[in-house]
């Protein structure tokens, strides 16, 4: 809200920042007056409160207005900060060169900036996708999702049901989310709410309806429907994707000439990672720091650029499902692998590729610098080596981009003539254009040149003329060309020299030559600095000509980008080609968990085999003590999984891996407890997605699922969980559990398989061997681990009495059946011995008559007995 105003009182200016203001009540307007952008009002007092902006006032008294500046050079950095507060910004920019305002100079809000529509390479994570996602509830179930990276012109449309959002936000992690106004029901709004990394902003719900987004596809896509792009007619993606390109249109008032057709993101082509999954999995970050490192993106991640980056990251959470992409991709890599002269080519000729899809959606909304033009130049002259680099390769994948690596000869060698090698980032103050470039542009540079020589020339002859030997020419921008005398000499100053500046120890004279010279000059340097910016304006144009084709090389470049990296984790830690295919079996030899063997050092890890199929060996039972390895086993699994699906090599000495539909992974509540939201809910709320969703195609791992609760609760829903996995859903699955008694299930099913981690006991101790064996483990090693721990002996050896007494009194806490766990819990909730001793010590014999007495033992008698 901005106050109340006399309009009378207001100066131009003012008005028209009011004029503005009225346009943008919901944003923080960013008023341009030279080089700073000024907010006034709420906005100055919010800024200054958010980002400790001095708040100043213009104009004093009565009429002072809050006010709050930041230098426009800096603006980058405050806006981010602000966006990310989840603020959202009009620029009011300038757009006018004052020089020619008549009252005042010309303003316009040229641009919103918000979470959702960034471009600028500073407030953007390199490696990631920054998305504004529009979502469309249907009537039925079915909910539309218009992804829009507006900073590399990706746009992706999805379906879900409406169940699945939450999972799909998760999936692709909108930085700002639009939804009609009156859409936002409870239930969507608890959805948004899980995402607290993304703004929600409320669009009109007209912006929504089909006509609306048909006409808004037609006009960016002269598209009528999103048949073309595999999208039904009656879709809700097709009112997102209208509402999002509505929303871009309003926000960036300039041409998106760069955002690609609508790609329909299917979930049949890839293989599905859920967002538990993807955490449990620390697939880009670990699970209780969240650190980077530590994750296995981390691990593979030896993209060179940007680009690559952003485009490894999308195959490992969208890894391939089709056997024969699979298997294309793999023969690139292999290739690659196999030629470490090609891969080390690669690496040097990337490390000159500039992040050319952000540089090229700056292009486009007109808002490059000549030094992002010399990184589209140096990027494209990258191009010829390295298609050299894959010249000779057979792999389709590696013809494929030769095909596609344009090197643009035409543009970059333009780019190379026009630009000088080390641009400047500021367009209005020259410095840009090479010489040669412009005849025009030389001229002008030529007579500024030449200034130098005739200062110093003319120093010179004044220096002679008056016998003042110290008599300076300088330059100054307040008063132009000037001599300076210091004052001992001032006798000796010539008749035609007109005073125009008194300092403490010399008088600063002027000529009418020199005057005549300055306005040369200086109209000399406007005019070069001008033409700059115009020939500037030129050469961006001639880069807009030439979208497509550089679009299309940018894209093959982080893919070349992302197969070097894939190649270069595979050589650097010795991993091989699986052969995967649709049998239904998973066998590795020899595997190793790929972040954990690569911290530890390949020697220090202990490889593991693991063989599984869809017949006989689909559930294992991994058990083992605590620190065995059971948890780092049953993830390498996925892991090499995942690789493999990638088109990756994988960290084993042989593996043959089926191509699976979905990974789930679940770690039981109590392992979790460090991130704080481990409620056993949770645990059964995921555990019940997988019994849900998971087919004979899918990969399961269970770690220690069942923990949350108490001990044979836990122990019974383990129980059905993995009779569930097994009998119904068919699933590969590996089950990492302390409920030793789960092993009982290979007696009563097939399909089932044991498997422990081998422990060497030596004496008193155990030693862990992380070695994966078959057959069940029917011991815990607790009291070993309490032991390796520091517990006190005492304590250790008391425990040790106990362990026994339960074993031999009570054989039942040891079930070794399938109806096990029911009369387990039977028994120990009436435990006779304990029962009998806790009424005992309820007792008081010296009130009792010995009548009492006799009955109380007859009545034990009949209990207990
Ligand atoms: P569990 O789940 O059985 O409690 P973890 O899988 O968490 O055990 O492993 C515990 C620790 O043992 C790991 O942090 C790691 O240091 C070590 N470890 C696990 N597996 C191996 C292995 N195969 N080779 C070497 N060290 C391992
Ligand atoms: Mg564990």
């Amino acid at each position: 809200m901005v106050e109340q105003t006399d309009s009378r009182k207001l100066s131009p200016a003012m008005a028209q920042f009011h004029r503005w203001k009225a346009e943008h009540p919901g944003e923080i307007l960013f008023f341009q007056m030279g080089d700073f952008f000024e907010m006034f009002y709420d906005d100055a007092r919010t800024v200054s409160r958010v980002l400790g902006l001095t708040l100043t006032s213009r104009q004093k008294g009565a009429d002072a207005i809050p006010m709050a500046g930041v230098p426009v050079r800096s603006a980058d950095q405050y806006l981010k900060k602000l966006v990310a507060l989840g603020f959202r910004v009009a620029i009011c920019d300038q757009v006018q060169d004052p020089k020619d305002a008549t009252l005042v100079v010309d303003r316009q809000v040229t641009r919103i900036v918000t979470a959702g529509t960034l471009t600028e390479e500073d407030l953007l994570d390199r490696g990631a996708p920054n998305f504004l996602c529009a979502v469309h509830a249907s009537a039925g179930q079915r909910v539309g999702l218009a992804l829009i990276d507006l900073s590399t012109g990706e746009f992706l449309v999805a379906e879900a049901a409406r169940a699945d959002l939450a999972e799909a936000l998760s999936r692709y992690r909108p930085a700002e989310v639009l939804v009609a106004e009156s859409a936002r029901d409870p239930a969507l709004e608890a959805v948004l709410l899980q995402h607290e990394r993304s703004a929600v902003t409320a669009r009109p719900d007209w912006q929504f309806e089909r006509a609306s987004a048909r006409e808004a596809l037609a006009e960016h896509f002269r598209v009528a429907t999103l048949g073309g792009f595999g999208v039904d007619d009656d879709s809700p993606v097709v009112e997102a994707a209208g509402a999002a390109l509505r929303y871009l249109a309003e926000t960036q008032k300039t041409a998106l000439a760069h955002l690609n057709p609508p790609r329909l993101d299917a979930e049949s082509e890839r293989l599905l990672l859920d967002r538990a999954t993807r955490s449990c999995l620390e697939l880009t970050e670990t699970t209780r720091e969240g650190r980077k490192d530590g994750s296995l993106l981390f691990v593979i991640d030896h993209t060179v650029t940007a680009l690559g980056a952003r485009r490894l990251r999308d195959w490992l959470f969208a890894p391939l499902r089709q056997v024969a992409a699979i298997e294309r991709r793999q023969a690139a890599v292999e290739e690659l692998v196999l030629d470490r002269g090609a891969c080390q080519r690669l690496r040097e000729r990337l490390r000159g590729v500039a992040d050319v899809e952000r540089l090229l959606t700056r292009v486009v909304t007109n808002r490059a610098n000549a030094r992002d033009l010399a990184g589209l130049r140096a990027s494209l002259e990258a191009v010829p080596a390295l298609r050299q680099a894959i010249a000779e390769k057979n792999a389709a994948d590696l013809r494929a981009l030769l095909e596609r690596l344009d090197p643009l000869p035409e543009l970059a060698s333009h780019l190379r003539a026009a630009l000088v090698d080390d641009p400047p980032l500021a367009l209005r103050e020259g410095g840009m254009i090479r010489d040669g470039f412009s005849a025009e542009l030389d001229e002008l540079r030529g007579i500024h040149r030449d200034g130098r020589r005739f200062i110093l020339r003319y120093q010179k002859e004044e220096a002679e003329r008056s016998g003042i030997p110290n008599l300076r020419v300088g330059f100054n921008r307040v008063f132009g060309f000037y001599i300076e005398v210091t004052n001992s000499f001032r006798g000796q100053v010539p008749a035609d020299y007109a005073r125009k500046q008194t300092l403490k120890n010399a008088e600063r004279y002027v000529t009418p030559r020199l005057k005549e010279y300055e306005a040369k000059v200086l109209s000399a340097e406007d005019r070069s600095q001008e033409l700059e910016f115009e020939l500037f304006q030129r050469i961006r144009a001639r880069v807009l000509e030439q979208l497509e084709p550089v679009k299309k090389t940018a894209a093959a470049l982080a893919e070349l980008d992302a197969l070097y990296s894939l190649a270069e984790v595979a050589a650097l830690h010795g991993y091989t080609r699986p052969l995967v295919d649709d049998g239904g079996a998973l066998e590795i030899e020899e595997g190793r968990h790929p972040v954990l063997a690569a911290t530890m050092g390949a020697s220090q890890f202990v490889p593991n085999d693991c063989r599984l199929d869809g017949a006989t060996r689909r559930l294992a039972i991994v058990t083992g003590p605590n620190m065995a390895g059971k948890s780092t086993y049953i993830r390498q699994v996925a892991l090499i999984q995942i690789l493999a699906q990638m088109g990756g090599f994988v960290p084993a000495r042989r593996a043959r891996v089926s191509v699976c539909d979905r990974i789930f992974a679940r770690v039981g509540a109590s392992d979790d407890l460090a991130r704080g939201r481990s409620t056993f809910m949770v645990e059964m709320t995921e555990t019940a997605n997988i019994l849900n969703n998971a087919t004979a195609q899918s990969l399961v791992i269970l770690d220690e699922v069942g923990r949350g609760t108490s001990t044979f609760d836990g122990l019974a829903l383990a129980w059905a969980i993995s009779e569930h996995l097994l009998q119904v859903k068919r699933a590969r699955t590996l089950f990492a559990t302390h409920y030793h008694q789960l092993i009982d299930l290979a007696a009563v099913f097939t399909g089932v398989v044991n498997l422990n981690v081998a422990v060497r006991e030596w004496g008193e101790e155990i030693v862990f061997l992380h070695r994966i064996v078959e057959g069940g483990s029917d011991r815990s090693y607790g009291i070993h681990v309490a032991r390796l721990a520091g517990v006190p002996r005492a304590v250790l050896e008391r425990a040790q009495a106990v362990l026994a007494d339960l074993e031999k009194g009570n054989p039942d806490l040891a079930p070794r059946s399938a109806h096990a766990p029911r009369r387990a819990q039977g028994t120990l909730f009436e435990d006779p011995a304990q029962a009998l001793c806790k009424e005992m010590r309820g007792l008081d014999p010296d009130a009792m008559s010995p009548l009492d007495a006799l009955l109380k033992l007859r009545e034990w008698r009949k209990r207990f007995g």
